[in-house]
């Protein structure tokens, strides 16, 4: 493919924007035929970029992958220079894609949290899809930094897995899913939504005065059927958030504090391991909402 680095991707990872592009439920593959897999991490064979060298251990998040370009799920990948990050010398590859877009992109989630002034001594954060792959990063990021997290699930058998990555209080998904009202008693300062539909409509009626809520997904629904209630009458602010073409200064910052905030335990404990074969499986599985945390895919097994 056209490019300027050669790498020798040792992991790729499965989000749910790949789960859309191998069932086919959205338009995310552009160009057939088109390897799949939106993230790889591995080691620069050769490369003509001034930025990166041979032996380089290199991340790429989003961009053109797996949607007009040959993605992470193959042990080759020619890519342009521009695309990559250099590994913070904190992960290997595999942890690496252990994180993935989904725990990038749950980091520049709590950056827009900051940005939007939100600090652990305002009040509690939520985090919704909590059992996912966003939602299981951004629990362990946020209750690292110190923030008491409430974490929202439709699966409350997994409490303890959520309780263990930081959270404090978990609640039913149930209750912020349907409509509601358009303003209602304050309940967080924060949030990190991966959900949106009623339930990101919801998480603004319940933000507190001043407070921000980062959207970066869509698991129940892209639609946001709500009222301007929450942002003229309690000044909250609703920051989206995009991981695919994020500029290279907020990318690089996200990966060096996830390098500083994630405790490489908690990573750990989000992830399973799995081949290529797997791939499509899990993919389908992660649609249906029934993989927790995140999956990291070795492409030389
Ligand atoms: P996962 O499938 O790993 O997580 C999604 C979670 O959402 C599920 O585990 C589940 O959590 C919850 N969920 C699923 N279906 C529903 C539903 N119908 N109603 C309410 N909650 C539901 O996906 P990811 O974490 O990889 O991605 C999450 C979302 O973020 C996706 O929509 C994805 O497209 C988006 N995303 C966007 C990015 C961007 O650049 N803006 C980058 C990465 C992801 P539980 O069982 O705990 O309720």
């Amino acid at each position: 493919m056209e490019g300027d680095v050669t790498v020798n991707v040792e992991y790729s990872t499965i989000n749910y924007k790949d789960g859309l592009a191998l069932s086919g439920r959205s338009p995310v593959i552009a160009k057939f035929p088109l390897i799949g897999g939106i993230d790889l991490a591995g080691t620069v064979e050769s490369s003509s970029h001034p930025g990166y060298k041979a032996g380089d251990k290199v991340v790429l998040n989003g961009w053109a992958l797996s949607q007009t370009h040959h993605g992470g799920y193959a042990q080759r990948a020619r890519v342009r220079g521009d695309w990559l990050v250099k590994l913070p010398q904190a992960f290997t590859t595999r942890q690496a894609m252990a994180i993935g877009t989904a725990g990038y992109t749950a980091m520049l989630c709590v950056l827009a949290l900051e940005r939007g002034g939100v600090t652990p001594d305002k009040g509690p954060v939520l985090v919704t899809g909590a059992n996912g792959g966003v939602g299981s990063i951004a629990i362990a990021l946020l209750a690292g930094l110190g923030y008491q997290v409430i974490a929202s699930t439709g699966r409350m058998h997994e409490a303890d897995y959520l309780k263990a990555l930081g959270a404090t209080d978990i609640i039913d998904r149930a209750t912020l899913s349907q409509p509601g009202a358009p303003i209602s008693s304050a309940r967080w300062v924060g949030a990190v939504d991966s959900v949106g539909s009623h339930t990101l409509v919801n998480v603004l009626a319940q933000t507190q005065y001043g407070g921000t809520v980062a959207a970066c997904g869509l698991a129940q629904g892209p639609d946001l059927p709500g009222s301007v209630l929450p942002f003229i009458l309690r000044s909250v602010t609703l920051a989206g958030v995009d991981s695919v073409n994020a500029p290279f200064a907020l990318r690089q910052q996200a990966w060096e504090r996830l390098a500083r905030d994630l405790d490489p335990g908690k990573l750990e404990s989000t992830a399973t391991e799995v081949g290529l074969a797997d791939v499509p499986g899990v993919a389908l599985r992660l649609l249906q909402g029934n993989v927790r945390g995140r999956t990291i895919v070795d492409v030389n097994r």
